[in-house]
């Protein structure tokens, strides 16, 4: 057998699963910027200039903000194990995926994990969470997630903050699906702990996780009885290295090309302005769903709860799921996701993130839908949904 394994020819696609999202064209040509060593002042610069635009983002003026060198998963593991201390109760709201997975790592600080459980599909009620912190007085943290990438649902916070504070509990939340395409206001809405990752409503690669915690959460984390049992994502050593200016040590070598792709997706955000982006995330969102019902799909997640940037629409009665999936993918290069957890098989997930929540991608996704639909015998209408799709687009306008 040969040793040479040829040059790297990869596809390009359209992403509109769950996530990756297609990187903005602008943040590929930023990571073509030389690597520089993380004692050079222009990384220090780049530091400051990544973390200005990521408390905009956050609408936060925590100064602990910054992006773990991690997926979301690792923001994700930032967020709980500085937080979680042995013994602790942690309240976890469990209706999707990623509930279960903070859970787990709440299992593995030897955190007690009490769940709140909804329906896959079916947001959290405030009343849920306040009961739960009434049978477990002394609960140290609730975690939740905004955005579930499994089930399609857009969390309202405001209210279970309220109840979260007045028990003197702390509120963390997974908002790696929402960052910059939905609603999201630490500040103001009083969110502790917040993670989010690059590669969902950021248009950038996977591969960093922003992160920011309010003084609250800090003095928790200053009051810890044992060291953070993660030493590379302890945010008391990460200050040091995002901190101040002068006191910079090193602590792990910044993945740099990284770096530079964060900043570029911040400043595309910042430019286009944070509330135009969330409008246009809804707007094609909405206009996606319009099409999805005209051709007599049916959406899976609550009405009035569904997240813009990714919609779950449940497989009809007598569809293979997963040819439909290779139908899309292979003759119109579309890739979408399909169910996971209990609802695997049951949906698909189709992700409308950043750069991706386009007119373009929303009609050509309809029109490719149909034809794979029509293939295993599905009677749609021809362009039904393509047609009320664009009435959608047409009257938001
Ligand atoms: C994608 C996602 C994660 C995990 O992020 P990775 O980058 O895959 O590690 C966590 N939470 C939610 C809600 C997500 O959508």
């Amino acid at each position: 057998m040969s040793d040479d394994i040829g040059e790297l020819n990869v596809p390009s696609r359209l992403l509109l699963g769950p996530g990756p999202s297609n990187v903005h064209p602008r943040v590929y040509r930023a990571m073509m910027a030389p690597v520089i060593g993380y004692l050079d002042p222009q990384f220090l610069q780049l530091l400051d200039d990544t973390q200005r635009p990521l408390r905009a983002l956050f609408r936060t003026e925590n100064d602990m903000t910054i992006a773990i060198s991690g997926t979301g998963t690792a923001g994700m593991e930032a967020a709980i194990y500085n937080v979680v201390e042995p013994g602790d109760t942690v309240i976890v709201c469990f209706n999707g995926f990623f509930g279960d997975r903070m859970a787990q790592m709440a299992r593995r600080c030897d955190a007690e994990p009490v769940l709140v459980e909804a329906e896959w599909g079916r947001i959290i009620e405030p009343e849920q969470v306040e009961q739960a912190l009434k049978a477990n007085p002394g609960a140290k943290l609730v975690a939740i997630v905004h955005g579930e990438t499994s089930t399609g649902i857009l969390q309202p916070l405001e209210e279970i903050s309220r109840i979260v504070h007045a028990h003197d509990a702390l509120l963390l939340v997974d908002a790696v699906t929402s960052l910059a395409g939905c609603d999201l206001r630490i500040d103001d809405w009083g969110v502790d702990v917040c993670l989010s990752g690059t590669q969902k409503c950021l248009s950038a690669p996977p591969g960093m996780a922003p992160l920011t915690l309010s003084p609250q959460a800090m003095e928790v984390v200053a009051k810890r009885k044992e060291p953070v049992r993660s030493w590379y994502l302890d945010v008391s050593m990460l200050r040091n290295y995002w901190g101040a200016g002068k006191a910079r040590v090193y602590h792990h070598t910044p993945p740099m090309t990284m770096l530079y792709a964060l900043r570029e997706a911040l400043r595309i955000v910042l430019e286009e302005g944070l509330e135009t982006r969330i409008v246009r995330h809804r707007r094609h969102a909405e206009a996606l769903w319009a099409g999805v019902e005209a051709m007599g799909l049916q959406l899976h997640a609550q009405e009035g709860h569904r997240l813009p940037s990714l919609t779950t629409v449940r497989v009809p009665e007598g569809i293979d799921e997963m040819t439909l999936r290779r139908g899309l993918l292979q003759e119109h290069n579309i890739e979408v996701g399909g169910g996971i957890g209990v609802l695997q098989g049951q949906v698909w997930r189709i992700g409308l993130m950043g750069y991706n929540a386009t007119a373009q991608n929303v009609l050509g996704l309809l029109y490719a839908l149909e034809t794979e639909l029509a293939r295993q015998g599905f009677k749609v209408e021809t362009g039904a949904g393509v047609a009320a799709a664009v009435q959608s687009l047409n009257a938001a306008l």
